[in-house]
């Protein structure tokens, strides 16, 4: 059974070091400075694909349902394309936020989601966040690249995954 938001809020415990430890990492998106003007959620991404709201995000973490966060699927949910860290007249950045908690997330092995973790696979793979689609015509006739006369994708190889993981300290 989905564990929603609500649900974790109600079974809140106090955990003071974890709370304190995570709020030093998100102090710089200033989420204290949020009058909830909700223009952040206005113009979200992910919003009208899956029902995100930064700026309830932004006052969770005001009240301290950290854990909460950190045990939600939501801050994953993010398409990270800094529409509400550019449109918040307070300079407070729910993807700042956003990023710090799954940052945090990590760091204490806490769990990831598996469709998160599928994509991080993907990219290590082949370089693409998904597989090369197929389009559907209005007559449901399927066309792959090769039909649509355009070049084949090429797929990252052993020298990307390599810098990849040097990037993120893998290597
Ligand atoms: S736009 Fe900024 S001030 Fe307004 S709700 Fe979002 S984070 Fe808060
Ligand atoms: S960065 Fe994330 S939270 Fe911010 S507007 Fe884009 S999808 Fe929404």
């Amino acid at each position: 059974m989905k564990v929603s938001l609500k649900d974790l809020m109600t079974m809140a415990k106090p955990a003071a070091e974890l709370r304190l430890k995570a709020l030093c990492k998100i102090w710089e998106a200033k989420p204290i400075n949020c009058f909830q003007c909700m223009r952040c959620t206005s113009g979200c991404t992910s919003l009208k694909l899956l029902e995100l709201k930064p700026h309830e995000i932004v006052d969770l973490v005001k009240f301290g349902f950290i854990d909460e966060l950190l045990a939600s699927d939501i801050i994953w949910t993010c398409a990270t394309c800094l529409k509400c860290k550019e449109r918040c007249p307070q300079k407070a950045s729910p993807y700042d936020l956003i990023m710090a908690l799954r940052n945090v997330t990590v760091e204490q092995e806490a769990k990831v989601p598996e469709f998160y973790m599928n994509t991080v696979s993907q990219i290590l793979e082949t370089g693409l966040m998904q597989n090369v689609q197929k389009i559907t015509t209005r007559t449901m006739e399927p066309l792959d690249r090769e039909k649509l006369g355009l070049p084949k994708i090429a797929l990252a190889g052993n020298k990307f995954k390599e810098c990849l993981m040097k990037a993120l300290g893998g290597a």
